[in-house]
């Protein structure tokens, strides 16, 4: 299936639309800045982002997430490795934020976790949907951070507490804006006893900074 698609609609570069089979070439990849952006929000030890949510990283996580081009959710993953690499995080495990069933159904994938699967292929640790969704969480676009807030709060459990207990966890998103659901995430899996949780995201929303 993902051959026949891209025999039809070959993958281009998000930054500079040359064909390019990982969906983000590696002259764009270098334009990045180099300096990764930290973001700090509660129940999370360290959070980094590749950079802001600007082109061509913008273009890259908005094909990813509305052109169907998954293939550059594994690039953009394996940047992010390389990144949680170079800060030296330890954990045990890679999760995710959960997708709601109705969001799946659409788009055929959750893209955090294709970034995560990237992720795992540069670290070598696992990549697990410790999290899932308990209810329908609303769009947050045009949401401040206090009603963000609202919307995600109780909107994700634990699978299998088991899992969790006394182990870390790098937590996978691939945009952080306010930090609501990454935070709602990690204090859920605090809760359920993870001894600490960092959390890695392909960029970083700066129009809602707060
Ligand atoms: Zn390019």
């Amino acid at each position: 299936m993902d051959f026949l698609f891209q025999f039809f609609f070959p993958v281009r570069c998000s930054g500079c639309q040359a064909y390019e089979s990982s969906g983000f070439c590696s002259v764009c990849q270098n334009k990045l800045p180099k300096d990764t952006v930290l973001f700090s929000i509660p129940h999370v030890l360290q959070g980094a982002a590749l950079g802001f949510y600007a082109p061509p990283l913008e273009q890259a996580v908005r094909d990813l997430k509305f052109n169907h081009q998954k293939i550059i959710g594994k690039t953009l993953g394996k940047m992010v490795g390389f990144m949680v690499r170079e800060k030296g995080w330890d954990f045990h495990c890679i999760a995710p934020v959960p997708m709601d069933k109705k969001r799946w159904q659409k788009r055929g994938y959750n893209q955090a976790e294709v970034i995560g699967m990237g992720v795992s292929s540069v670290i070598g640790k696992p990549c697990k949907n410790i999290l899932r969704t308990i209810r329908l969480v609303s769009h947050q676009v045009g949401l401040g951070r206090g009603e963000r807030l609202k919307n995600v709060a109780g909107a994700f459990g634990v699978r299998e507490r088991e899992a969790v207990s006394g182990r870390s966890f790098l937590l996978v998103d691939d945009v952080v804006t306010t930090g609501a659901t990454l935070s709602e995430c990690a204090e859920v899996l605090m809760k359920s006893g993870a001894e600490s949780v960092y959390a890695a995201c392909a960029a970083r929303d700066a129009l809602n900074q707060s």
